[in-house]
């Protein structure tokens, strides 16, 4: 058994209630400070309460901002997944897969190399032997990009 532990010096306890001490102060003053600190307003003003319900709201597509029905499983504008549970249903989940896939095959997307290599691996993942014919219809969806004019913006009159 160790002495010290048994019997603190004098000093020892000293330090311990001069710790404590200062503890005790440290939390009251914090106690204080939170209860005279005045509270925050409402965050939600009048106009935000007169919008209505969010929740209620129609949702929007986030790819064509079509606002569709709640309990839909895709846009029935531009076919986008918009399902709260599409990737945990088996049955959507190939749907959402493929439309994503076919998104890299003949639609547009915004090109970087972290998109690319998605779409080879979970191209390669999907198709497994008919991978090569996917990339082929990727890179054929590529040049087709490259090829075609860019958008015309339109300029604020
Ligand atoms: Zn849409």
């Amino acid at each position: 058994m160790n002495d010290s532990l048994a019997n603190p010096s004098p000093e020892t306890s000293l330090a311990w209630l001069v710790l404590l001490v200062v503890a005790v102060i440290g939390a009251w003053r914090c106690l204080v400070w939170w209860l005279e600190t005045p509270a925050e307003p409402d965050p939600w003003d009048n106009e935000a309460v007169e919008l209505g319900d969010p929740v209620a709201a129609e949702p929007l597509c986030l790819r064509c901002l079509e606002p569709h029905p709640h309990p839909a499983a895709f846009c029935p504008h531009c076919c986008a997944p918009v399902g709260d549970f599409n990737n945990y249903s088996p049955y959507l989940y190939v749907f959402s897969v493929g439309e994503l896939l076919r998104t890299g095959t003949s639609g547009s997307f915004r090109r970087s190399w972290l998109t690319l290599a998605g779409f080879v691996i979970l191209g390669a993942m999907e198709y497994l032997l008919f991978a090569p014919v996917y990339w082929l219809c990727l890179v054929l969806n590529l040049r087709r990009r490259n090829d075609s004019p860019p958008p015309v913006l339109n300029s604020p009159p």
